[in-house]
C-alpha cells in the first residue's frame, strides 16, 4: 500500500551506463529521500520517462543506444522536468552551453555522489518553486532576463545597470554555471584593457549582486570561486 510508505522528497530516472555509478548514485538517492528508477540505455530512456514520470532525469551524457544531447532535447520537447546533466570532462559543459540542450544544471565526473544529491535537491527545489507560483502574474515571469538590447530584469522588475555591469551580467547569464576568470570577464566587458585592473572586476560584482538583490533576486547568484573568479547559477 503507498500510504504505508515513508514521503519521498521525489522521484529520479537515473540515466546511466556504467551499473556500479548508477548504484552508487541510487544509494545516496535513497539515503536521502529519493526514489529513483534506473536505465543503462539510452533508447530506453524515453519509455522509461513515460513510464516512470520522474520529478528529475540525472543523465548521463554518452550512453549506448542514444547520446544524452538527444534525451535532453526530446524531454525538453515533452515538458519541464529538470534535466541534471553528467559529463566525464569539463570542457563538454562548454559545449553543451553552446549546444542549448537547455538541462537545467551540469556535473563532471568523477563527481562526489553527495554533491549530485545535493544538486538534485537544489535544482527540484527551484523547479517546484518556479511551478508553484501562480499563472499569468509577473511572479511567473522567468527569475532574470537579459536581453539584446542592454536590459535585464529580475522576475519582470528592470535592473538599473551600468553599460559595464550589463555587458558583465550578460556574459556571466549567458553561460549560467560556467566559471569566468577575472580576465576573461575583463576580456569580454571592455575594449581597452589598459583601464581596468582585475579590482574593477571585483567592485563591478559587488554592485551587480546588490542590484541583483535590491530587484528581488539574490546575491548569491554570482558565486565567487576561490582562485578562479566568478560563475552564475539561479
Ligand atoms: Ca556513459
Amino acid at each position: 500500500m503507498s500510504m504505508s510508505l515513508p514521503p519521498t522528497l521525489g522521484h529520479v530516472l537515473v540515466v546511466e551506463d556504467e551499473p556500479r555509478l548508477a548504484a552508487v548514485l541510487g544509494d545516496y538517492l535513497a539515503a536521502a529521500g529519493y526514489t529513483h528508477h534506473w536505465v543503462a540505455d539510452g533508447n530506453a530512456a524515453l519509455p522509461a520517462f513515460h513510464a516512470q514520470r520522474p520529478d528529475l532525469v540525472l543523465l548521463d551524457l554518452m550512453l549506448p543506444g542514444r547520446d544524452g544531447v538527444e534525451i535532453c532535447r526530446d524531454l525538453r520537447r515533452l515538458g519541464a522536468v529538470p534535466v541534471i546533466m553528467v559529463t566525464a570532462r569539463v570542457e563538454e559543459v562548454d559545449r553543451l552551453l553552446g549546444l542549448e540542450i537547455g538541462a537545467d544544471d551540469y556535473v563532471c565526473k568523477p563527481f562526489s555522489p553527495r554533491e549530485v544529491v545535493a544538486r538534485v535537491g537544489a535544482v527540484l527545489r527551484r523547479h517546484r518553486a518556479a511551478s508553484a507560483r501562480p499563472a499569468a502574474t509577473p511572479a511567473q515571469a522567468p527569475l532574470l532576463v537579459v536581453d539584446g538590447t542592454g536590459r535585464a530584469s529580475v522576475r519582470g522588475r528592470e535592473l538599473d545597470l551600468t553599460p559595464v555591469e550589463f555587458r558583465l551580467l550578460a556574459v556571466l547569464h549567458g553561460a549560467l554555471g560556467r566559471a569566468f576568470s577575472r580576465d576573461q570577464l575583463l576580456g569580454r566587458i571592455y575594449d581597452d584593457r589598459r583601464v581596468v585592473t582585475d579590482r574593477t572586476i571585483d567592485s563591478h560584482i559587488k554592485n551587480l549582486r546588490r542590484k541583483l538583490a535590491e530587484a528581488g533576486g539574490s546575491e548569491d547568484w554570482i558565486k565567487s570561486i576561490y582562485s578562479v573568479g566568478y560563475r552564475m547559477e539561479l
